[in-house]
């Protein structure tokens, strides 16, 4: 009896990808409403790199577009550095999304970079140009920033 409780843990996960996504599908991280209605502000490419991440790296979408008014509070705050007009976020769609891991702990800047190279790589992978708020001048070093936006990625070609 003990004895087939091992196997029986080591057929299912060893089972084909097809039947294994079937039943594994319940822990894979999904958007919440909120997460979802900001993404829905972003163009559809920024949507088709978030949908494919969240399904392998748990995150939160905590901005999309970016009206006026919350420019220039964001502004004032020193949270960005554009004015209204200046910021990819005040496109319509957004051509900039800021997204953090899940659960966010805004001191641990070590899952940020680790969730932006997760983020960098898919987009490679999808045909998707973007750049992270964590690496502006696109040279993979972080230390030459003067302002870092640990949960920004943009779109280049637009
Ligand atoms: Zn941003």
């Amino acid at each position: 009896m003990c004895l087939s409780k091992p196997s029986q843990v080591f057929v299912v996960l060893t089972l084909p990808s097809p039947l294994g996504a079937f039943f594994f599908r319940d822990s894979m991280p999904a958007f919440n409403q909120r997460s979802r209605d900001n993404l829905d502000q972003c163009h559809p490419d920024l949507q088709r790199l978030f949908n494919d991440v969240v399904r392998h790296f748990d995150c939160s979408v905590i901005c999309g577009h970016r009206g006026k008014a919350e420019q220039e509070a964001v502004f004032k705050a020193g949270k960005s550095k554009a004015r209204f007009g200046e910021s990819k976020h005040n496109h319509v769609p957004s051509m900039a999304v800021d997204v953090v891991p899940y659960p966010v702990d805004w001191q641990d800047r070590e899952r940020f970079a680790m969730f932006a190279g997760f983020v960098l790589g898919r987009a490679i992978e999808l045909g998707v140009n973007v750049r992270w708020g964590g690496d502006w001048d696109r040279d993979t070093k972080t230390a030459d920033e003067t302002f870092l936006d640990m949960p920004h990625f943009e779109l280049m070609d637009c």
